[in-house]
């Protein structure tokens, strides 16, 4: 009998590598995309997977877009826009998404490195956002969030961010009017107490009659970790997921 210790094999990830993590996880999410889209009888080709990396660090970012992802999320501009200058320094070339609440004064910067906004809710911000694309020589799109609480005969709750229903035309004119926007479609959460089927559905309800207006709002940002299926059922083309591929939330910062 040997007393040689045992060698650790050699597949076992280094301890701290978020790469074995994150690949893992990202898998499973992608076979949840895929699976939802087989049981709703749609082609996966037509989602857009965003991994939502708010809070976690550009290292996260990095070993995402080492791992095939093309299309990120971000809540906050002075963190997203640190992280996307950092990921692009190293040549890593990814679609940013900005899904947080934003401020009038944040849009021209928010305009300045991402490509998708999800969150306009007043022509105000719409108009910002145009002129800080401009500015920047590049095109975003936007689509209009939606409170879906008062469809759902809930109150507002100001927090969650949105227009209500009845003003989602105004903040589409708005969109649609911006030189260098382009309007891709409604966004919502499902309100945390809310059946995501019934919310949903009323939102596929809403884009549908916003698409006779703007026939070119095709898109649909719905679905998150929790609800990624209901929303896909629903004609989401756009899912927000943060929890299920990078692991609980560190703190803000
Ligand atoms: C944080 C966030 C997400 C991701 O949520 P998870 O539950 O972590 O998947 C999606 N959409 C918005 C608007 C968010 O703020």
């Amino acid at each position: 009998m040997s007393g040689a210790p045992v060698d650790p094999a050699p597949t076992d990830p280094a301890p701290g590598d978020r790469s074995a993590q994150l690949g893992p996880a990202l898998q499973a999410v992608r076979e949840r995309v895929t699976a939802a889209a087989a049981e709703a009888g749609r082609d996966p080709g037509e989602l857009t997977l965003v991994a939502v990396t708010k809070f976690f660090p550009a290292a996260d970012v990095r070993a995402l877009a080492r791992l095939g992802v093309g299309d990120v999320g971000e809540s906050r501009d002075q963190e997203a826009a640190a992280k996307a200058a950092e990921v692009a320094q190293d040549g890593v070339a990814l679609r940013w998404h900005f899904i947080g609440q934003v401020q009038s004064n944040k849009a021209r910067s928010v305009a300045a490195y991402c490509d998708v906004v999800h969150s306009v809710d007043r022509a105000k911000v719409a108009t910002a956002l145009d002129r800080g694309a401009g500015e920047h020589g590049r095109r975003v799109g936007c689509f209009v969030q939606v409170d879906l609480a008062p469809a759902l005969g809930e109150g507002a709750d100001p927090a969650r961010g949105g227009v209500a229903p009845d003003g989602i035309a105004a903040v589409a004119e708005a969109v649609a009017g911006g030189e260098h926007l382009d309007l891709l479609g409604l966004m919502a959460v499902a309100p945390r107490e809310e059946d995501p089927a019934r919310a949903f559905a009323v939102l596929a309800d809403l884009a549908a009659r916003l698409r006779r207006d703007h026939p070119g709002a095709v898109h649909l940002s719905a679905g998150m970790s929790g609800d990624l299926e209901q929303a896909v059922a629903a004609g989401a083309t756009h899912l927000r997921v943060g929890g299920a591929i990078l692991g609980p939330r560190p703190a803000p910062r």
